[in-house]
């Protein structure tokens, strides 16, 4: 059993197409390692029943023309299951089951893909560390005492530990890299409008992203090319031609130019960060790549920014959560009594925290002072990318400013949870695709991801640069399956 779920994607597919393994043994066997492992807790909901009888019947009748045949496949708990509960990994929804499906997972389906389960995240996706779900804490499997990152945790946690050989989380802030460089595996965020969002659970809609989590950048570029999809269901979908990632991957990054932003280099950044940064500079060179110095000028900004255009853009969303069209309901002695019973008992602190700093930015009082201003600055800081990216093709930078913190490290500081995404959130702020790919460890054994960042709508490219960077790096993670009694 071991020898299946630790094989990686493009190597499942392969035994699958040449018979060797059924789809069938392929399920049973990630379901039977989840067993093993349920004070991980990174599934919400198990469907394993249901994947079971869908993998006998791909078995029946098997499409190896499809891209993932009878792949069983965990999705985080944000992307709507036909059916199977979707909860956002918050109270208010832990009774809906969606009468629809995302497109994202859909193209799962459509390319043979098996729904094994939902995964834990944070609640409504607002946290870096799994911590703010209703359904508890992840575990990572690198330590016991450690957080997976967040929000997408469970995904990242049920990768890193064999209990999916690939999975999808989303990224507003940092959701997909900051749990892989946390777990040591490969998470792409893509252009914002590549990745439909129809059917996703809204965080922030202008910065949501739904993108791949792989063991390796060539099973993340086979993902990628699934899940993304131009969908008129998505006003923000952008139609443009996408390619066959995979294909047309290659180590060849001679020529390229790669630019080093000296913001980046925040204060009190721990020397093995700064280490690595350096080492993943000799890389690329190795690669026959060329580094420069280059300035995103309003990088401190981008913090603040994201942390003002988020909440308003949350609080907005949520209002839909009133006890009435979805999920949770408190009884109360009228309908305001209603409303306000339900979303008090429905929501965690963290949301809660986020719907009053997004009320408040938004109120008539303080919208340009706050709000408006922020998107002021969202743009400059997409120029800065813009002028960046007249000179270089692509921007390296360390994934995060710390390895993995401990469970209960920063629940009680949330600004210090913050400045976790510090690296991250520029991205999306700038609508740009960002992958994280495991570079290294540190002192402690726990892994380091240094992060690409790329054009809008260059994701080949990006992927290029990190399959040949994966290659100099040959990172090994240090799983040691703690939780195995
Ligand atoms: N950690 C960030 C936040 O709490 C980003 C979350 C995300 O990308 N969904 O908002």
């Amino acid at each position: 059993m071991n020898d299946i779920i630790s094989q990686n994607l493009t190597v499942l597919i392969k035994n699958i197409k040449d018979k060797k393994i059924s789809s069938e043994e392929v399920t049973k066997s990630f379901i039977k390692k989840a067993e093993k492992a349920k004070t991980l807790n990174c599934y919400i909901t198990e469907d394993f029943d249901s994947a079971i009888q869908k993998a006998k019947k791909f078995d029946s009748k098997p499409n190896f023309k499809c891209k993932l045949p009878g792949i069983p496949i965990a999705v985080k708990d944000l992307f709507c299951t036909n059916g199977v509960k979707t909860t956002a990994g918050s109270k208010i929804l832990n009774n809906f089951i969606p009468t629809y499906e995302s497109t994202v997972t859909q193209n799962l389906w459509n390319e043979g893909g098996i729904l094994l389960g939902k995964l834990n995240c944070d609640e409504f996706a607002m946290g870096s560390s799994n911590e703010t779900s209703f359904f508890g804490n992840v575990q990572s499997p690198i330590d016991k005492n450690l957080v997976p990152g967040g929000s997408s945790g469970g995904s990242a946690s049920a990768l890193a530990s064999n209990l999916t050989p690939i999975t999808i989380g989303t990224d507003t802030g940092g959701s997909i890299r900051q749990p892989a460089s946390f777990t040591g595996t490969v998470g792409l965020k893509p252009t914002y409008g590549s990745c439909s969002r129809y059917g996703i659970v809204a965080f922030a809609s202008s910065l949501d992203q739904a993108g791949p989590m792989a063991k390796n950048v060539k099973d993340c570029a086979l993902l990628h090319e699934v899940i993304s999809s131009y969908d008129s269901k998505d006003s923000t979908s952008i139609d443009f031609k996408r390619n066959n990632y995979s294909e047309l991957l290659t180590t060849n990054i001679k020529g390229k130019k790669i630019g080093i932003p000296k913001e980046y280099r925040v204060d009190g950044m721990p020397i093995e960060i700064e280490d690595l940064w350096t080492k993943g500079i000799e890389y690329i060179k190795e690669c026959g790549a060329t580094t420069m110095d280059i300035s995103l000028p309003h990088t401190s900004y981008a913090l603040p920014t994201y942390y003002i255009v988020a909440p308003a853009e949350a609080s907005s969303n949520l209002a839909r959560y009133d006890g009435v069209k979805y999920g949770f309901r408190s009884e109360g002695e009228n309908l305001i009594d209603m409303y306000e019973r339900t979303r008090s008992e429905g929501f965690g602190n963290e949301v809660k925290r986020r719907i009053m700093i997004g009320t408040y930015v938004l109120s008539s009082g303080y919208y340009d002072a706050y709000y408006l201003k922020a998107q002021k600055v969202r743009k400059l800081i997409k120029s800065d990318f813009d002028e960046a990216y007249k000179k270089v093709d692509a921007i390296l930078t360390p994934s995060t400013p710390s390895s993995a913190f401990k469970i209960g490290e920063k629940t009680n500081d949330p600004v210090s949870m913050y400045l976790n995404d510090i690296f991250t959130v520029p991205v999306n702020l700038a609508g740009l695709p960002g992958i994280s790919i495991p570079a290294g460890l540190d002192k402690k054994g726990y892994p380091l991801g240094l992060q690409i960042i790329g054009k809008a709508f260059d994701e080949q490219n990006l992927l290029n640069i990190a399959h040949a960077m994966e290659e100099k790096i040959n990172f090994k993670n240090n799983i040691k399956e703690w939780w195995i009694k």
